[in-house]
C-alpha cells in the first residue's frame, strides 16, 4: 500500500479510536460551512469590545481568591465564536499557563469540540470565575458574586448562538436556578436570545466515563441547533 493511503489510515484508526474513547459510536458527519465553524467574519469585530472587559478586570481584588491566584485566566477562543464554552473555574494547570481548560479535563474539552468537527479556536472558552479556588475546592457564593458579571459581559461582546455550559457552577449561575446538572442537562434553556445547553463538566467526565454519551447527545443537539441557527441567518 502507498504510504499517503497508509497514513490517512492511521490518522483515520486514530480518530475512530478517540471517538470510542469518547463513547461515541457513529460519525459525526457535518458538512458545516464556514458560517456554522464559527465563522462570522462579516460581523464587526467583538475583539475590542472583549479586550474592554479584560481592561476593566484588570488587575482583579475584587475576591479573595486574588490572594491565592498565581494567573488570573480570562478566556481564550474566537471573539466571534457562534458557540460559547463555560466552565467553573480555573484549576492548577490553567492557574500555571493563564489559559482556560489545559489540563486532563481541557484535553476532553478539546476532544469533545473536535468530536463536532470543530476546533478550539472555532469557539470561545471562558469560566465563571476568572481565578484558581485553592485545591480545587468549590467555588463560594461570594466569590461567583463577585466574577460573574464579567462572564456576561463576556457574553455580550461575543454574542454567540449557543452556550455549552459544563457542570452545575456554569449551568446554576448561567441559568439563576439551583437545579442539579443532573435535572438540566438534556434541555435547551434561553438567556437573552442566546441558547443554552447545559451538560456535564469533563472532569466529571474523567471520573464517570459512562457519562460521555449524555455528553455526546448533547453534542448532537449543539450541532443541530447551529445548523438550525446558520439557516435562520
Ligand atoms: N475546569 C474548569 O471549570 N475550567 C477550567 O478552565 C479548567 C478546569
Amino acid at each position: 500500500m502507498a504510504d499517503p493511503v497508509r497514513e490517512i489510515i492511521a490518522d483515520l484508526r486514530s480518530y475512530l479510536e478517540y471517538l470510542k474513547g469518547l463513547g461515541i459510536e457513529s460519525l459525526p458527519v457535518s458538512e458545516e460551512s464556514k458560517e456554522e465553524r464559527g465563522d462570522r467574519s462579516s460581523l464587526p469585530s467583538s475583539a475590542p469590545a472583549l479586550e474592554e472587559v479584560r481592561k476593566e478586570l484588570g488587575d482583579c481584588r475584587r475576591c479573595k481568591l486574588h490572594k491565592t491566584r498565581r494567573t488570573l485566566v480570562f478566556g481564550e477562543g474566537n471573539s466571534k465564536a457562534r458557540l460559547m464554552f463555560v466552565g467553573e473555574g480555573p484549576g492548577y494547570d490553567e492557574d500555571v499557563q493563564g489559559r482556560p481548560f489545559v489540563g486532563r479535563a481541557g484535553q476532553l474539552l478539546t476532544k469533545i469540540i473536535e468530536s463536532i468537527g470543530l476546533r478550539r479556536e472555532d469557539v470561545y472558552i471562558a469560566n465563571i470565575l476568572k481565578c484558581r479556588p485553592p485545591q480545587n475546592r468549590n467555588p463560594e457564593p461570594d466569590e461567583i458574586e463577585a466574577c460573574h458579571p464579567f462572564v456576561l459581559r463576556q457574553v455580550d461582546a461575543i454574542r454567540p448562538r449557543i452556550i455549552c455550559a459544563l457542570g452545575t457552577f456554569a449551568a446554576q449561575t448561567l441559568l439563576k436556578t439551583n437545579q442539579k446538572i443532573t435535572a438540566l442537562r438534556g434541555r435547551v434553556f434561553d438567556l437573552g436570545g442566546i441558547k443554552v445547553v447545559p451538560t456535564y463538566h469533563p472532569a466529571f467526565l474523567l471520573r464517570s466515563p459512562e457519562r460521555k454519551r449524555d455528553v455526546w447527545q448533547d453534542m448532537k443537539r449543539i450541532l443541530e441547533l447551529l445548523k438550525e441557527s446558520s439557516e435562520e441567518g
